[in-house]
């Protein structure tokens, strides 16, 4: 069997002109929705992340901010800067990308982040909203997985789900997710026993572990659907999944490729929840 491709690519550019006739009627009504991103430091990686999602923003129509500082920029610096951009009527979604130096306490930063400004989803609050199941905001990458699910017309009621990652920002969220469209849902991590008797009984399987090509075709079940969320940078310089997509792909009914699946969908998601934060400010007015 060779998988369907789940081309992430594809489905980012409908969801991102969807989001632009979104902020055309807000502009029209005077609300142009605004996204703020600060980034601390210099870490390669996050400054090509946040260079990508303000890029996303402006193509959308929408209003964004970039602040980037160096990594000598003090916590208190940071929050008095998250506290102005709370107030500040113009900015509807604050995203602060992760990581933060280790002289910053990155939980301090998100819970000091408005819960209504929240686009990363990543509050306190938002976590218990969404775990009781009123999410105010979904986190972007598990949002662009159910999407992709959705687009797929994947049967996720009655599905047996394994997520390999129990992060705050991917594998909880995840699992939260599909348990409420009616997945019976169980998260592996690093000390889960017997890792491939989980994910052999799987329907669905999404791996976000950080770890390359860790999870095999002799893994998956015969037509499982699987869901790469890693990014790794191999040593040649190329990108990579957590899922080895050339053996995976000859058991999946349906694989995402890296790049090209998740990751253009975690940035569509973000200028949604951007979006939904602005009209929820001009249904307040
Ligand atoms: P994390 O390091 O916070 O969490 C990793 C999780 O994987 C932990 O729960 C850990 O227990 C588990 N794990 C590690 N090794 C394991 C193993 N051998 N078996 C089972 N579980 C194991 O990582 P994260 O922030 O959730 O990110 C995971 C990956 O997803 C990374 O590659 C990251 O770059 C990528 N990511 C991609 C996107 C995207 O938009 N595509 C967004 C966020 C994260």
């Amino acid at each position: 069997m060779t998988a369907r491709l789940i081309d992430g690519v594809k489905l980012a550019a409908v969801i991102r002109e969807e989001v632009a006739q979104r902020a055309a009627v807000l502009t029209a009504h005077g609300v142009r929705p605004g996204l703020a991103v600060i980034v601390v430091g210099s870490d390669p990686a996050s400054q090509v992340y946040v260079r990508n999602k303000v890029a996303a923003c402006e193509k959308a129509g929408l209003h964004s901010v970039l602040e980037a500082y160096p990594a000598s920029m003090t916590q208190d610096e940071l929050l008095n800067r998250v506290k102005a951009l709370n107030a500040e009527p113009t900015i509807h979604g604050i995203l602060v990308q992760l990581p933060l130096p280790a002289h910053i306490d990155a939980h301090l930063v998100i819970e000091t982040i408005a819960a209504a400004k929240d686009v990363d989803g990543f509050h306190v609050s938002n976590a218990g909203l969404l775990m009781t199941g009123k999410p105010l905001f979904r986190p972007c990458t598990p949002y662009g997985v159910m999407k992709m699910l959705e687009s797929e017309h994947v049967e996720i009621r009655g599905a047996v789900a394994v997520i390999i990652g129990a992060s705050n920002i991917v594998g909880k969220p995840m699992a939260m997710l599909l348990q409420s469209a009616g997945a019976t849902v169980t998260i592996c991590n690093s000390k889960t026993r017997d890792l491939a008797w989980h994910t052999r009984h799987a329907d669905i399987v999404v791996v976000a572990t950080g770890k390359p090509r860790m999870v095999d075709g002799s893994m998956i079940k015969p037509g499982a659907v699987v869901i790469d969320v890693g990014i790794n940078r191999l040593p040649d310089g190329k990108l990579c999944g957590d899922v080895d997509f050339d053996s995976a792909k000859e058991v999946a009914s349906a694989i995402t490729p890296v790049p090209g699946g998740v990751g253009p969908m975690t940035i569509a998601m973000l200028l949604v929840n951007t979006i939904e934060a602005a009209e929820r400010a001009l249904a307040s007015k």
